[in-house]
């Protein structure tokens, strides 16, 4: 018999992925290109093709017990510095490898900074729509999750909201921007007056607040929008980073975590982490995709992908008369749902074979996902369909 604690994870666990094996079902009648999958943000773009050559040439030439073998739990040191010179290079800072603590991708280090911050009964805020794993990593160390409501239509977070809910149990506010599922970048504006409010509160209640600053996505911007960098705005604050979209390695778990020299008890919370990345059972992130990310530095994946279908799937359905704030980084699409209970316009989607996610999945009822990492023809496909979903409302 399983835990009860896990009953109720298995049972929430996922409307995405359910939607995802859904469209394997659909796929095996109607065949995979009548199939418009727009469940999982999962990237469609190839890694770059550095990568490949850099995993063959790390094993022809590097020593292959070095190579496979256990290291420091924070990661190789050469690569966790060429990561602080990159980030350096982009945000004027003064990282060295000891700012560095390589992960299991953006997951891997949400749980091991929660897992060194957090004590059972600690609140841990965020702003709806999230990510909706992040229930589940904050009540893996026993944290109450702070549910503040989602500010529409622009999904810009609710300050004033934000200044009530803290009390003297808050210890994290986590923060994704670029967004998932809404595509949003939280402005400076928006990002300074978070830093005021935090600053204000830990003065209060004479206690550190931090920010976990979740960045999948930071590459991930169109039109030249510009992602506040949050430690300059913001002393006690982490970042989560990840290569699973921006290089397009999400089954390769690697990523990792920003410990800025500036945060409160610095020396503890480096400690703490790399001791978190052992005992989770991670010991360290894996290693071969360590070492050919640091080759890798300066890849990218290419964006105007992405772009393309943001472009062509957004213009589409604004013409057909549905309503969504026009992302401005990632590969989502959040738009509003035309009827009431958007698990029945999902539905409606589904007879037309095109999958979609509710946004209850986000804490945002009233709205559905549509991930455009997909091909092009998918999003052509799809467009003619949503225009007879919308249709048969209307009708
Ligand atoms: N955070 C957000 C906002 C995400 O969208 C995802 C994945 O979709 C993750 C974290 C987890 O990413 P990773 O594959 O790096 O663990």
């Amino acid at each position: 018999m399983i835990a009860k604690s896990m009953e109720s994870y298995v049972k929430g666990s996922s409307a995405i992925r359910a939607m995802f094996e859904e469209g394997g079902r659909l796929a095996k009648i109607y065949g995979k290109e009548n199939v418009y999958d727009f469940s999982l943000g999962n990237p469609n773009v190839e890694p770059p093709e550095e990568i490949r050559q850099s995993i063959i040439d790390i094993l022809q030439s590097e020593e292959p017990t070095f190579v496979h073998g256990y290291m420091n739990n924070a990661g190789y040191e050469d690569v966790r510095n060429a990561i602080a010179q990159h980030l350096n290079k982009q945000h004027g800072t003064q990282y060295t490898e000891r700012n560095i603590l390589m992960t299991a991708g953006a997951a891997g280090g949400l749980n091991v900074i929660l897992k060194t911050l957090i004590d059972p009964e600690d609140e841990v805020i965020v702003f709806a729509p999230y990510f909706g794993e992040y229930r589940s990593y904050a009540a893996n160390y026993g944290a109450e999750l702070v549910v503040i409501p989602p500010n529409l239509p622009t999904f810009q977070p609710d300050l004033k909201k934000l200044a009530e809910s803290i009390t003297a149990k808050t210890k994290a506010l986590i923060i994704n921007s670029p967004n998932n599922p809404t595509g949003v970048i939280y402005s400076e504006e928006t990002i300074k007056k978070i830093a005021e409010i935090l600053t204000e509160k830990e003065k209060e209640f004479a206690a550190d607040i931090y920010v976990i600053s979740d960045e999948p996505y930071r590459e991930l911007v169109y039109d030249g929008a510009v992602v506040p960098y949050i430690p300059q705005y913001y002393k006690n604050t982490v970042i989560g980073y990840s290569y699973s979209k921006s290089l397009s390695l999400p089954g390769e778990r690697i990523g990792y975590l920003v410990m800025p020299d500036e945060l409160s008890d610095f020396d503890d919370i480096v400690s703490g982490a790399t001791t978190a990345n052992r005992i989770l059972g991670f010991v360290n992130a894996p290693s071969i995709m360590q070492r050919a990310v640091a080759r890798c530095i300066n890849s990218s994946v290419n964006i105007d992908v992405y772009n393309k279908n943001r472009e062509a799937l957004y213009n589409g359905l604004i013409e057909m008369g549905y309503e969504c704030a026009k992302p401005e980084g990632a590969f989502y699409l959040f738009v509003k749902s035309p009827i009431e209970d958007e698990a029945e316009f999902c539905d409606m989607a589904k007879e037309h074979r095109v999958l979609i996610v509710p946004g209850s999945s986000f804490a945002c009822p009233g709205y559905v996902r549509m991930a455009y990492c997909v091909s092009y023809d998918t999003i052509t496909g799809a467009l003619p369909q949503m225009q007879e979903v919308m249709n048969e409302i209307k009708s």
